[in-house]
């Protein structure tokens, strides 16, 4: 029986891989009227352990990205597509990110953002359903409908791409970069944050 408190999960069984191979379920950080929310595939093991999206080595890309754009990672909502650690890290099967869709669509139907940033292949094809090649299509911005409503979706390769593959980097800046402009960030005072940074 599935059980929520606001937007965090705090009891699902509808996986049952992924209530083996889970320590918890890792719901969306950040505030409920953020205007850019970042959504990934699946927690990791760091996230698994300790409950919070991107806190691993992808977590500190994304978070230098978003500092380097003038933003923060309290200011953006960050989430991903399933919520329980699948085993060995492996890419959610389509099963499981049909169970846990619900989740996400209710979590984008309350925030309403100005931007969903898709990072990499599986958010980018689970939101936008249908095959994205991340590589070439990244900082495209698409809209589409998600769960009937329109929405504006930035395509990301995701951080962790930027960690084995050098010639990602730029690509990845560019696109949070675009983010942060998309949400209005660049009117509202990130040039001083940026300035802050030096
Ligand atoms: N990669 C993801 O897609 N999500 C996380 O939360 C961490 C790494």
């Amino acid at each position: 029986m599935e059980q929520m408190d606001g937007l965090t999960v705090t009891a699902c069984e509808r996986c049952a891989e992924l209530c083996e191979s889970r320590s918890r379920i890792v719901s969306g950080v950040g505030p409920e009227d953020a205007d850019l929310v970042f959504v990934g595939e699946a927690p990791g093991a760091t996230e698994d352990e300790r409950g919070e999206p991107f806190v691993g080595r992808s977590g500190d890309v994304l978070d230098d990205a978003l500092r380097d754009a003038g933003l923060a990672r309290a200011d953006v909502r960050i989430t991903n597509c399933v919520r329980c650690r699948p085993p060995d890290n492996r890419d959610p099967a389509d099963d499981e990110l049909e169970n846990c869709r619900e989740y996400l669509e209710r979590e984008l139907d309350l925030l309403d953002p100005e931007v969903i940033v898709t990072l990499g292949k599986v958010p980018s094809e689970h939101l936008l359903e249908r095959s994205v090649g991340v590589t070439n299509e990244a900082g495209s911005v698409v809209e589409t409908r998600v769960a009937g409503t329109p929405r504006r979706v930035l395509i990301s390769v995701h951080p962790a791409a930027t960690l084995y593959d050098p010639s990602q980097r730029e690509t990845f800046a560019e696109t949070i970069a675009t983010a942060a402009d998309l949400a209005g960030a660049a009117e509202s005072g990130d040039g001083q944050a940026r300035l802050g940074d030096f």
